[in-house]
């Protein structure tokens, strides 16, 4: 991990020796297949080092609908990695974002929302050392922090104490700019912030892992999720299904709660034993004490009394969904007599998220995904709001690339 600003420079760089970039080395590098001259010609040819105009989709109001726009990348700094992109998944917290609905992160517009991120290297700057042109790189919700804290030091930049930079809607450290997210053709990251994709993975289904996968990972990881042990997972969409598969390859027991009886058959197919619905007041009260782990995926504030209800001695709830003010209504008796925990948590620091990304990779665990494409992204919005997403919407940016 970095121990300074000094290493982490991503400033505009000025042509000269130091800042040429290794694209075009590494291309002219590169067998020549067909031994055309154009070929030669685009082969030898260094990308510019930027910055770069993209487009993109994003909207200019909260009640605005996401569409093209033409937005402007940073120029690549030595450390930094250009992508190409090719997938990025619509996650419930881009709606939030594209719509202003948290009321503790305003959105500064235009919003280019897109935090689960797959891209082909295309460039990189003089001193970046863990892609060369060519590879696949994933990027998840932050593209900096200040590598100096404490929770910075010990892999927890979700946690920097100086506030991590989102891959969207933050000022970018290097520029001031607001940062546009991964519903864009190219992207502009520090390589720190890129993830390694194991050579193989299926690019499309790998994306949520990118931040539904990490967001539900890093609780199992944090309170130690293991075999045998009863997980309840409340609510069944994009982060939810990842929640259910992850804790099932844990050989966890896993009940999903879910407010759509439609779900209720893919819960177990995803992995659960059994699926429960918010109205069955048998099912609740059977399962009362039982849980040593909930994990709730729900985008809005609920009560959350019944389920503290299912949580057995020291069992906690972590609350990974709703994140504008919860609803009271907690009974105080209830939590010290059970000796239950309330917690909360964010994403995955970027050692983790490679974590996930490896041992997902390992154990073929991928998102159920539908791939869309941009022109449908508003529809999609629209489907995850009316919770008809089964389970994670893809934007397919490979048009016209080498995927
Ligand atoms: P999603 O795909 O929309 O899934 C949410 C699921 O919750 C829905 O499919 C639905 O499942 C249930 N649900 C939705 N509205 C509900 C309501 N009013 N009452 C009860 N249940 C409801 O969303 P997601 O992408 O998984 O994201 C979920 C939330 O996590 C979002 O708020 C997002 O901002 C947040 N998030 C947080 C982090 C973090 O780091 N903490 C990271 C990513 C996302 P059923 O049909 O099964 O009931
Ligand atoms: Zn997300």
């Amino acid at each position: 991990m970095s121990d300074s600003r000094n290493d982490h420079d991503h400033g505009p760089t000025m042509p000269g020796r130091r800042s040429v970039l290794k694209a075009g080395v590494v291309l002219a590098a590169a067998p020549l297949v067909g031994g055309v001259a154009s070929r030669v010609e685009a082969a030898t040819k260094p990308v510019a080092n930027g910055p770069f105009t993209a487009r993109a989709y994003g909207n200019t109001s909260a009640t605005g609908p996401l569409g093209p726009l033409q937005t402007k990348r940073r120029a690549v700094g030595p450390n930094d990695v250009l992508l190409d992109v090719l997938y990025c998944g619509i996650c419930h917290s881009d709606i939030h974002q594209a719509r202003n609905e948290w009321s503790s992160l305003p959105t500064v517009y235009p919003c280019v929302p897109g935090h689960e991120i797959i891209g082909r290297v295309q460039a990189v700057g003089s001193a970046v050392t863990k892609f060369k042109v060519g590879d696949v790189g994933g990027v998840g919700c932050m593209v900096d922090s200040c590598g100096t804290c404490e929770n910075c030091l010990a892999d927890r930049e979700q946690n920097c104490l100086k506030g991590a930079t989102f891959t969207y809607n933050s000022p970018d450290r290097a520029t001031g700019e607001n940062t546009l997210g991964g519903y864009s053709e190219k992207m502009v990251v520090s390589e720190r912030f890129v993830i390694r994709i194991p050579p193989g993975a299926d690019l499309a289904a790998t994306a949520p892992l990118l931040c539904a996968g990490i967001t539900t990972f890093s609780p199992m990881q944090h309170w130690k999720l293991s075999s045998r042990q009863r997980v309840g997972v409340i609510g069944l969409g994009g982060l939810g299904h990842m929640a259910v598969k992850l804790a099932a390859a844990r050989k966890a027991e896993v009940t999903v709660f879910t407010t759509s009886p439609g779900k209720i058959a893919d819960a177990r197919r995803l992995g659960a034993q059994e699926a429960v619905l918010w109205t069955d007041t048998a099912g609740m009260k059977r399962l009362a004490n039982h849980f040593d782990l909930l994990i709730s995926t729900v985008p809005e504030s609920y009560p959350m009394q019944p389920f503290m209800d299912l949580l057995a001695l020291d069992g906690t709830f972590v609350n990974v969904g709703a994140l504008n003010q919860l609803e009271g209504g907690l009974i105080g008796m209830s939590m010290a007599f059970g000796r239950k925990s309330l917690a909360g948590s964010v994403i995955g620091g970027i050692a983790e998220t490679q974590e996930v990304i490896d041992y997902c990779a390992a154990r073929g665990i991928k998102a159920d995904v539908e791939l869309i494409r941009p022109e449908q992204i508003n529809q999609a919005y629209d489907r995850v709001v009316g919770k008809d997403v089964r389970y994670r919407f893809v934007i397919d940016l490979t048009t016209g690339k080498k995927a």
